[in-house]
């Protein structure tokens, strides 16, 4: 069939050119076949998260909005790391660094800004950067690992970002302003005051009234000079002084340009076949350097795309706060007033607050909000709406929460929202779209949340106001995100405080722990003991001895107990194979100690049931001289690796199933994981090894494998996720022991597979283990590494130890589970 569908072609992989084929792809997904440009060389990104990564608060994995598998899923074809160099408005086709031409019906041009660099004596030397992209941030990152001292030029939101990020990572930071306030733009002088107080306190240093005069240095940056004479060594100068909009393409191509690419209320430039959004635009004369406007002209950008709507982008009223953990900033509109407008303030310079409202005709102008924030929100919405704000006025800076007759401050700030209060001021998602979200949609969880209305993650300051609304919605159903709750009574920890702490501070015993994070009882619970035996197992594979009194008695016994008290012992068959050695001493071991079942289970191996404990040592004895070790159907660890006969004997496989299975089981057995880890190899996509409900999953297929994970049989059954394909064998082994790690550092004790990506999200464990190659590798080694100390540590051995499974000493509370 003749493929009716145009071509469209953007130029700019960031948020704003993404944005916008997101909404293009909801309202009409075959209109285009898309293809986009981007000269960095990642996937779309969530550039605000930038300075969090900085900070070391975030991952650049954490900050991915859009993986390569996205694009894929979505027929786009992304040239990434590619620029183009060159627009064919003859022609209609780009042109590229690297030699591809691509033709369009339509072009959408996003390329948003550039950081400006002062233009002073020195500013090409080594070491002077601006605040932009991953690669500032690496640069940054790098720096601070062998140098001491940073300049940032520019005490603005991004310059006063970048030295926040380069101080926690340990740098001795000086910012330079040219004006005697911080944040002029976005703060009064008051306001501007007391956040540069608090920032001394935490050892920011600032000069201020100080224009550059140049930077020196042999190659590389030395010191910086001022216009009055002073002078200061430093290591790096990061320029954060503003951006400029990327127009030099454009203006190549003749389209019109003032300081952005001027675009119409359609977002068309003035060439009809060309679109621009994001930075890069001028609207109105106004260029935007925030998400929130950029995202709402992608919106109507993309219904015009669709040649789907009458609307018009008519121009964005903006907020911004500050991402400084612990420092709470809002402010709005205009907050400097003039000689027609009234404040209103309240100052309370102990507590640190400041709140000031700028007033006219009973409408609320603007607003600087510092140290209290919760009611930006509110504020902004009432703003927005050009509400009357006269008869609250009395109120309107104590909150929304001492407005009417609740009288209840604290206790929530979204009751008193209209459904048509905007949450999340990035994506402009109003309160209605997220209760509807909630309630239509099934969610119960903050990403949930996230991935159905994109409210919080963007920078993530609404995220408060969505939980409340989730538990608002919800009611007792809602419980906060489990790494948020304590792990059990005995602690206030969380599971993932408690894994920080143990990994940071070093600590590798249950009691030392226990003293670390204030344990409230003395010898811990049946929660808590299991899961710091395993965490320190986890974190400290080679040091850490295992507490066996820390385990379930079914661990402790190697054994499972059964209603009647005997118990059930299953040796492990690798793969699912034996041979006759093994079914010799199997039948002789259920011979001499007279068991009276011998059952085949799932898992593809033989159940010995009704084990007397007394002869439990001297069956696994046996076994254990036959060559046959545990095959932990008892344990927090690997259980099985089921296979089908494959290549090797079946008319359908495609490829070895029986001895990957073997080899995969070979290479993993023996680790502890937070749950039990199940897995399966099929030779061919009939499935016969049911690997499509197990953790890890191999589907063989003629071109290689495919990777499955977080699958789940019992009870709840999850089908798995599609990880990804890959081609040879070696490739499985490093995918595998990739993901295996990823969980066994992350997943939370008893929680399995399913519920951990669930909770982590698919999107993120493909960053970690498929867009990472370097990190998957790390995570690879880890596992290998600490495989050393599990397997060295035989099984036979521990089993010979009475002690471990005869004398229940000091955890009498554990029971078996
Ligand atoms: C550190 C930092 C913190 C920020 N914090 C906030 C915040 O808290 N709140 C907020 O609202 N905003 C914040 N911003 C601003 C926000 O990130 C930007 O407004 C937004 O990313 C702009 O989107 P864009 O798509 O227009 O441009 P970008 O996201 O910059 O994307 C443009 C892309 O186009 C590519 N490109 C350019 N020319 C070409 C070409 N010829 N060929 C191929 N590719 C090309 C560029 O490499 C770039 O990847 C922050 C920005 C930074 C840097």
């Amino acid at each position: 069939m003749q493929n009716v569908k145009q071509n469209l072609v953007v130029i700019g992989n960031g948020m704003a050119g993404i944005r916008t084929v997101e909404e293009l792809l909801k309202i009409d997904p075959d209109h285009y076949n898309i293809t986009v440009f981007g000269s960095e060389p990642y996937g779309n990104y969530n550039r605000i998260m930038l300075s969090p990564v900085l900070a070391g608060e975030k991952t650049v994995g954490e900050i991915m909005l859009n993986t390569e598998d996205w694009y894929e899923e979505h027929g786009i074809t992304l040239h990434k790391g590619v620029e183009v160099t060159k627009i064919d408005r003859y022609r209609n086709q780009v042109e590229a660094a690297d030699g591809t031409i691509v033709p369009y019906d339509r072009l959408l041009l996003a390329t948003g800004s550039n950081p400006f660099i002062l233009p002073v004596p020195g500013a090409d030397l080594d070491g002077v950067i601006g605040f932009r992209d991953i690669h500032d941030v690496h640069t940054m990152l790098e720096v601070s690992k062998t140098k001491d001292s940073a300049v940032v030029i520019g005490g603005g939101l991004l310059g006063l970002e970048a030295a926040n990020g380069l101080m926690k990572n340990g740098m001795d930071v000086t910012v330079v302003h040219l004006l005697d306030t911080l944040m002029e733009r976005q703060l009064d002088e008051v306001g501007g005051q007391m956040l540069q107080k608090s920032l001394e306190e935490r050892g920011m240093k600032f000069l201020m009234q100080t224009a550059t005069k140049e930077i020196y240095g042999d190659g590389k940056v030395e010191g910086i000079r001022f216009q009055d004479g002073r002078d200061i060594k430093a290591d790096l100068i990061v320029m954060a002084v503003g951006i400029r909009p990327n127009i030099d393409l454009a203006k190549k191509t003749n389209l019109h340009c003032e300081k952005g690419i001027v675009v119409d209320d359609t977002m068309q430039t003035f060439d009809p076949k060309i679109y621009a959004v994001g930075e890069c635009v001028e609207h109105r004369k106004i260029c935007y350097g925030l998400v929130a406007p950029l995202f709402e002209q992608a919106k109507i950008c993309a219904q015009h795309l669709a040649k789907a709507s009458v609307f018009h982008y008519k121009g964005s009223m903006t907020s911004t706060k500050l991402k400084v953990t612990g420092i709470d900033l809002f402010s709005a509109g205009d907050f400097h007033g003039n000689d027609d407008t009234e404040e209103l303030v309240l100052q309370d310079a102990k507590a640190g607050v400041y709140k000031k409202i700028v007033l006219k005709d009973d409408k609320i102008q603007g607003a600087v909000f510092y140290g209290d924030t919760a009611d930006g929100t509110w504020l902004f919405q009432l703003m927005r709406d050009g509400s009357d704000i006269s008869e609250i006025r009395r109120s309107l800076l104590m909150g929304q929460n001492h407005i009417g007759d609740t009288g209840t401050a604290g206790v929530d700030m979204v009751s008193h929202l209209d459904d048509s209060a905007e949450i999340c001021g990035c994506n402009g998602v109003c309160k209605g779209d997220v209760i509807k979200a909630i309630s239509e949609k099934g969610l119960f969880t903050l990403d949930d949340v996230r991935a159905h209305t994109k409210a919080s993650s963007s920078c993530g300051t609404c995220t408060g106001l969505v939980e409340q609304l989730l538990a608002a919605t919800l009611g007792s159903d809602y419980s906060a995100s489990p790494s948020e709750k304590p792990l059990c009574g005995c602690t206030s920890f969380s599971h993932d405080a408690i894994r920080h702490t143990i990994t940071s501070q070093g600590i590798k015993t249950i009691p030392e722990a226990m003293k670390a994070m204030d344990w409230t009882t003395k010898d811990g619970c049946h929660s808590c003991r299991p899961a710091l035996n395993y965490y320190m197992i986890c974190a400290w594979p080679e040091e850490y001895k295992d507490d066996s009194q820390s385990r379930f008695i079914n661990e402790r016994s190697h054994a499972n107990i059964q209603r009647d008290g005997t118990y059930s012992v299953v040796p492990r068959m690798w793969g699912g194979l034996t041979n006759p050695n093994e079914l010799r001493a199997i039948a002789d071991v259920a011979d001499k100690y007279s068991i009276p079942t011998v059952k085949v289970t799932g898992g593809q191996r033989i159940d010995l049931l009704g084990v007397k404990k007394e002869d439990l040592q001297d069956v696994w004895r046996d076994l254990n001289n036959a060559g046959m070790v545990s095959g932990h159907a008892y344990g927090k660890s690997l259980r099985t690796v089921k296979t089908c006969v494959g290549q090797e004997w079946c008319r359908f496989g495609t490829q070895l199933s029986m001895s990957l299975g073997v080899e995969l089981e070979k290479f993993t057995w023996g680790t502890w994981t937070p749950h039990k880890f199940k897995m399966a190899v099929s030779g061919c996509p009939r499935n016969c090894a049911e690997a499509s409900i197990k953790d890890f999953g191999v589907v063989c297929v003629d071109s290689g494998y495919e990777l499955h994970v977080g699958g789940n049989g019992g009870i709840k059954i999850r089908s798995t996720d599609l990880l990804t394909k890959v081609q040879t064998e070696e490739e499985v082994f490093e995918y595998c022991g990739a993901f295996l790690q990823l969980y066994r550092e992350q997943g939370h004790y008893l929680e399995r597979t399913a519920p951990w990506i669930e909770r982590v999200g698919l999107k993120y464990v493909k960053e970690r283990i498929n867009d990472d190659p370097k990190g998957r590798k790390e995570l690879y080694d880890r596992f290998v590494y600490s495989q050393q100390f599990m397997q060295d540590d035989p099984w036979a051995e521990r089993v010979e130890k009475t002690d471990e499974f005869t004398e229940f000493k000091p955890m009498k509370e554990l029971s078996p589970v």
